[in-house]
């Protein structure tokens, strides 16, 4: 199946699935994860409308930057270091993947040095995994609001993988939870926040994400094949 086959299902299925949970397509942002994709690949993915891409390496992601259009918005889904921070505040559309304040800070740090305001989202891990980044769900309001402190970084959601589910309804249990999570965090509307994105639901289960209230999906695999 060609990239454009594949965005074509992918529409189709994000739009039903908005559907079924009373909103519309354009409620959705789609990111094509592009992580070990070449940009060439990357280019055709924007070349069939994609406009967001979610990439997992700071490095890589660095080197594809002259090759990728420049209004392509870009997203840092993968784990994060701080010394990789430089590499990103100013380039990306969000970060979606801080998990302690420490991250936030560095953020904050680069981010006023440029004079610019970073979009992050707060990575929760759903699971308690060991093996996974995130802060504990109950953590989340709490980085949140520290975060809120930063003038110079913007909180606008939340970001979780949940672990791996033999199935549909527990998917569903831990992105019910997280949708929970995130609205109660909206509604506390804390100050210098902007809580609107929750950035949940791959290739195997943005359908359940999005029943249950995802309104940003990160999928890879079904749009550019198996990553070898
Ligand atoms: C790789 C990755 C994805 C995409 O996964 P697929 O199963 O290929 O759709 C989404 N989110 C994060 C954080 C990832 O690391």
């Amino acid at each position: 199946m060609s990239i454009a086959d594949n965005l074509k299902y992918i529409e189709e299925r994000i739009a039903a699935a908005a559907e079924r949970s009373g909103r519309r397509r354009e409620d959705i942002t789609l990111i094509a994860v592009s992580k070990k994709v070449e940009p060439a690949r990357i280019c055709e993915a924007a070349a069939c409308g994609v406009t967001d891409i979610g990439e997992n390496y700071a490095q890589e992601l660095t080197a594809k930057l002259p090759e990728l259009p420049q209004e392509l918005r870009k997203h840092y889904i993968g784990h994060l270091q701080s010394n990789k921070v430089k590499l990103l505040v100013g380039r990306v559309e969000t970060i979606q993947s801080v998990d302690s304040e420490r991250l936030a800070a560095e953020i904050e740090r680069r981010a006023a040095a440029l004079g610019v305001r970073q979009r992050v989202l707060v990575e929760v891990n759903l699971g308690s995994e060991l093996r996974k980044s995130g802060v504990a769900a109950e953590q989340a309001p709490e980085l949140v609001e520290r975060i809120a402190a930063y003038p110079h970084v913007e909180a606008a959601g939340l970001m979780a993988i949940p672990p791996q589910c033999d199935s549909e309804s527990e998917a569903r249990r831990y992105f019910e939870r997280l949708h929970r999570i995130y609205v109660d965090i909206k509604n506390k509307k804390i100050d210098n926040t902007n809580i609107c994105l929750l950035s949940m639901g791959m290739s195997a289960d943005f359908e359940a994400a999005i029943a249950e209230g995802s309104n940003m999906v990160r999928i890879g695999t079904a749009i550019f094949g198996s990553r070898t």
